[in-house]
């Protein structure tokens, strides 16, 4: 340890249920440096930095600040030992205004006890004048952008005296002006000696603000280098280890026929100038990073977004859906990455939730037949063997695997042609997303065209024809196969 250690967590680890999500992970961090921590989505990267903030607590493992051991007890304490977090989903109340949210919990009062406003609103000034921020301290954070909540964020961490900063992939949802503003930011802070852990995937990013880099890979460390004296590939090798397994690959022979054909697509700000083809049978993977544009690609072909430029060739016809509702009628299904707002009605029973795709087969003379139903939904527990105990049980009581299984049922139980999986896995347990592979691999084999979107890499890898790789809205490239690895993939979605 040198003696510019601030802090130094060492032989980490900790286990969620079904994963060991670090393992005997080491961590230092010196006085002034900005320390990125680099690694593939679900290599720990978010759950070390939770450990440090208090939110989780660790298996194993002991945390150092300025050399003596600490015991971090909850998100208060570890505040109170100067570590500030600044979140992604950020954790302002959106009718306080600014001051009202740097100060939660610690108002300025009254000799009377009251709250003293004169003062909340000179200090908040102060506070957001320190971040670079013109705004009025009594602006309302619902009436904020993301780029100025961000920056709340930061003038609370300051104002609690917070020596040690936790960015948790802060850009993802920023301008380009607004990613310049906070790089300044974060050049100040350090200059002023904070300690700053930067996530970030993104390697211009990385290697302008960085100064060492920790790279993390499946909940191990792997090692801690000097950013300057490392290589771009360097990096994409440290964080992708070994080549995937190729024996593991799947893929199941294509179509010839066409299905969809999407060209020159443009949806501001996100998307632009997309083109690609799909053809019958195939499993086309979509890979970038958290922000890149693939969920909006998927969202203007359906109709969710509107599209200014571009065509979408379904079926040899031309199609322009306002709706996802009229893109479903037409054969597109979309299952977003969020089940539980769009996907399943969790309250409904799970035969319910299938026979809702097909109301029109089912019904007779207007009614439903409870018949008809109960077979159906039968069909598809077999089918897709999904585990629940009987058929009128909720859908909110199924694991996460099965529900995902319940909402694949359901658009199979509609005439589709193809469809679209946004995050098929994400939340499931391994032995789930084997099973949600062989059910995107039957569909495809029985020649229904199938986009994945997946921050899982060696999913996309195992299962599909072609990876279409994105960045910043753009198509970077658009790769077979047959002997990719993940490494190439990187190279793509990484930028510089
Ligand atoms: P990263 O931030 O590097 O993408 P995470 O730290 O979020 O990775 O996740 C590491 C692993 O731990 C993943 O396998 C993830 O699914 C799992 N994990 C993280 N948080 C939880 C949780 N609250 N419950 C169960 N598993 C979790
Ligand atoms: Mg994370």
């Amino acid at each position: 340890m040198s003696e510019k250690t601030v802090l130094s967590m060492r032989n980490i680890s900790k286990h969620f249920p079904g994963v060991l999500a670090l393992d005997n992970v080491d961590f230092q961090l010196e006085v002034g440096e900005v320390h990125v921590l680099l690694g593939e989505n679900g290599a720990g990267k978010s759950t070390l930095m939770k450990i440090l903030s208090g939110a989780y607590s660790k298996d194993n493992g002991q945390i150092f600040l300025d050399g003596n051991e600490i015991d971090i007890r909850d998100p208060k304490h570890a505040i109170e030992l100067g570590i500030g977090t600044i979140y992604q989903e950020f954790n302002l109340v959106p009718f306080f205004s600014a001051a009202e949210n740097i100060f939660l919990g610690r108002e300025f009062k009254t000799s009377a006890g009251t709250i003293n406003w004169k003062k909340m609103y000179e200090e908040g000034k102060k506070a957001i004048n320190l971040v670079g921020l013109n705004s009025s301290p009594r602006k309302r954070v619902r009436n904020m952008t993301v780029a100025e909540k961000q920056l709340i964020e930061i003038a609370k961490a300051l104002s609690l005296n917070s020596r040690i900063l936790i960015f948790d992939e802060p850009t993802a949802t920023l301008s380009e002006k607004d990613v310049d503003h906070l790089f300044k930011l974060i050049r100040s802070l350090k200059a002023e000696g904070k300690s700053i852990v930067y996530i970030s995937h993104r390697m211009e990013e990385i290697r302008s603000i960085g100064d060492r880099c920790t790279v993390l890979r499946d909940g191990k460390y792997i090692d801690t280098v000097r950013i300057k004296d490392t290589t771009r590939n360097d990096l994409i090798r440290m964080i992708a280890g070994r080549t995937v397994d190729l024996s593991k690959k799947c893929l199941v022979e294509p179509m010839e026929e066409v299905v969809l054909e999407v060209k020159g697509l443009e949806a501001p700000p996100k998307v632009k100038e997309v083109s690609f083809d799909l053809r019958k049978g195939e499993i086309l993977g979509f890979a970038g990073l958290v922000g890149s544009g693939r969920t909006e690609v998927m969202k203007a072909i359906v109709g969710e977004i509107k599209k200014t430029r571009g065509t979408v060739v379904f079926e040899n016809e031309t199609i322009n859906p306002r709706h996802p509702c009229e893109a479903l009628r037409k054969g597109i299904v979309y299952l977003s990455e969020d089940r539980k707002d769009e996907g399943l009605v969790l309250k409904m029973n799970v035969r319910h939730n299938i026979s809702l795709g097909n109301l029109k087969s089912i019904c007779r003379r207007g009614f439903l037949s409870d018949k008809k139903d109960r077979k159906l939904a039968r069909k598809y527990i077999q089918d897709l063997q999904i585990k629940c105990p009987g058929d009128r049980g909720r859908a909110e009581n199924l694991s996460g695997g099965n529900q995902q299984k319940l909402v694949i049922s359901r658009s199979l139980a509609s005439n589709s042609k193809l469809f679209i999986f946004d995050e098929p896995t994400r939340g499931i347990d391994v032995g789930a997303k084997e099973e949600i592979y062989c059910i995107l691999q039957r569909l495809a084999r029985e020649g229904f065209g199938i986009i994945v979107i997946s921050s899982e890499l060696p999913e996309l890898l195992r299962i599909c024809n072609r990876i279409v790789v994105m960045r910043e809205g753009k198509v970077t490239a658009i790769l077979d196969n047959s002997d990719l690895s993940q490494d190439e993939v990187l190279n793509h979605a990484m930028g510089e």
